[in-house]
């Protein structure tokens, strides 16, 4: 039988995108959906929007810093209209070079909300009305969506996808959840100058983190200005002249302009059509896949965000390309999932790969940690007080290097490349025989001796 083209991908975001030019680079015939802004989450509303906000609130330390070294800066002041402007401009500029990423090897776009019908057939809702294809393979790349629990007053809240364009700029914040998108979007008003107040539900953030990094950020938090509280939760939410008035669980309020609510992300899955095509969903709605992103129907597949595993752009463009050799090629690369780096872009940023303290010591028994905590050479001057961690985890027997993590000044740009040396299995003395880089924070990684545990 023929089709209109060999893969139909539904999403334009990170995993789709990729998979979409890869697989048309190889000569398929592609054609892409896409219902709003190319390039996704990530592009629009997630990774890049939030790293330029990042930096724009790091100018706050580095403004104060500046006075420890001999600068004088008039009291700065932040032109928020400005900030939102110069970002949606190089949003746009990335939409564009997305289009032009598909359209260099020819995949076709189709701008509009797309339905499977079944295996091979595809609806698409266009504004010039509705288009049908088939397709030889079809893949699902459609991510999730912030995902907010029912409350009294849950209508007054946002989430992180209206963050970027707030207006006007909140004076007051509260952000509720303790994970990756509460504890950046925190640090991020905090710099930029809101009163921020976090709450979250549990006894410390960032869960699942090394247990040191976490008590350590949340103190680094505090002392930037974050009232963080744990064991805390919202009972309801009252909109008045004067904001919103936050009611918690304990009967105390909090008075906020704007409550975020960063609770985690559920798979895009609504108006697919799976349920009637027969796609195996999992209870939370996340398409089930197996090892090779196949889904229950065998022409269909799925990856990214929807199948809410690892929710990371590099993770959902490591998979579509494992998808695409799978499809297309000579099916030799495949995903690994051992050793994803991950950083948290908050202030200080934290970065880490591999095993927690706690997981190694469950996994491995036998294990030597090494630890040092530090204030970094440009506070000898600045005055701040803020400290750097960084922690290293390693197996006994094997003495291969485990788990490294770091919370301090560019954490993400420091651990991406130990991530190699741990994926390559670099043992302890491998990292003592590395000399260091001086003077950096980086070095403490190859200098530390004495193991603490
Ligand atoms: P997406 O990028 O979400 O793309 C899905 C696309 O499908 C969307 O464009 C959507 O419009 C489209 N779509 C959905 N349904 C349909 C349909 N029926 N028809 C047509 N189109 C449809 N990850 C990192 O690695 N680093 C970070 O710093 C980072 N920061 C983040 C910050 C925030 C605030 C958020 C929310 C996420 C962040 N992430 C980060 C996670 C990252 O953005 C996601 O893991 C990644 O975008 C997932 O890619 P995806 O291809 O699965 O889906
Ligand atoms: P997370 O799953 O990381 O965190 C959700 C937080 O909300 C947790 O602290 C959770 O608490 C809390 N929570 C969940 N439900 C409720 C509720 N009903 N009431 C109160 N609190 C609740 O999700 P995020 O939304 O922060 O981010 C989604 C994913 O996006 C991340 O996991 C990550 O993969 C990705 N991301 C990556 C970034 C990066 O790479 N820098 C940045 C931003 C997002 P508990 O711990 O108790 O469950």
């Amino acid at each position: 039988m023929t089709h209109d083209c060999d893969l139909f991908v539904i999403g334009g975001g990170s995993g789709g995108v990729r998979a979409a030019r890869m697989s048309a680079q190889r000569g398929a015939r592609v054609v892409l959906a896409e219902a709003a802004a190319l390039g996704g989450t990530c592009v629009n509303v997630g990774c890049i929007p939030k790293k330029l906000y990042s930096y724009a609130a790091h100018f706050a330390h580095d403004f104060q810093d500046a006075a420890g070294f001999g600068w004088d800066v008039e009291p700065p002041r932040l032109d928020w209209p400005r900030l939102k402007a110069n970002r949606a401009r190089e949003i746009a500029r990335l939409n564009a070079v997305y289009q032009q990423l598909l359209h260099g090897p020819g995949v076709e776009i189709a701008r509009g909300w797309a339905t499977l019908v079944d295996g091979h057939n595809i609806r698409v809702r266009t504004a010039a009305g509705e288009k049908h294809f088939t397709a030889r393979h079809v893949l699902i790349a459609t991510g999730g969506t912030p995902s907010v629990p029912s409350f009294p007053g849950c209508e007054h809240v946002v989430t992180s996808d209206s963050m970027f364009d707030l207006d006007p700029f909140p004076a007051r914040l509260l952000v509720v959840g303790g994970g990756y998108i509460a504890c950046e979007f925190a640090s991020i008003f905090n710099g930029l100058g809101s009163r921020v107040t976090q709450l979250y539900r549990g006894a410390q953030i960032l869960r699942g983190f090394d247990h040191e990094v976490q008590d350590f950020i949340a103190h680094e938090m505090r002392r930037g200005g974050i009232d963080l509280r744990v064991g805390s939760d919202v009972r309801a939410i009252h909109k008045s002249a004067h904001g919103l008035q936050v009611t918690l669980l304990d009967g105390s309020t909090v008075a906020a302009d704007v409550v975020l609510y960063a609770t985690g992300r559920r798979p895009n899955v609504n108006g697919l059509g799976l349920d009637a095509a027969g796609v195996a969903q999992r209870k939370d709605g996340a398409i089930v896949v197996d090892a090779h992103y196949r889904t229950s129907l065998p022409s269909v597949y799925a990856l990214g965000d929807v199948t809410a595993r690892v929710q990371l752009t590099p993770v959902a463009l490591g998979e579509a390309m494992a998808v695409v050799d799978h499809l297309f090629g000579d099916q030799k690369r495949s995903m690994s999932y051992d050793f994803i780096p991950t950083a948290v872009f908050t202030h200080p940023n934290i970065a880490t790969v591999g095993y927690t303290e706690e997981a190694a010591r469950r996994k491995f028994g036998n294990i030597a940690v090494f630890r040092s905590e530090f204030k970094p050479l440009k506070h000898t001057l600045s005055g701040s007080g803020e400290r750097t961690l960084m922690k290293l985890v390693v197996d006994a027997a094997s003495d291969r290097v485990v788990g490294l993590h770091m919370v301090g000044p560019d954490a993400g740009e420091v651990v991406q490349g130990f991530a190699v040396a741990m994926k390559a299995g670099a043992t302890k003395a491998v990292f003592d025989g590395t000399i260091g880089i001086h003077p950096t924070a980086a070095e403490e990684f190859v200098t530390m001796r004495e193991a603490v545990s």
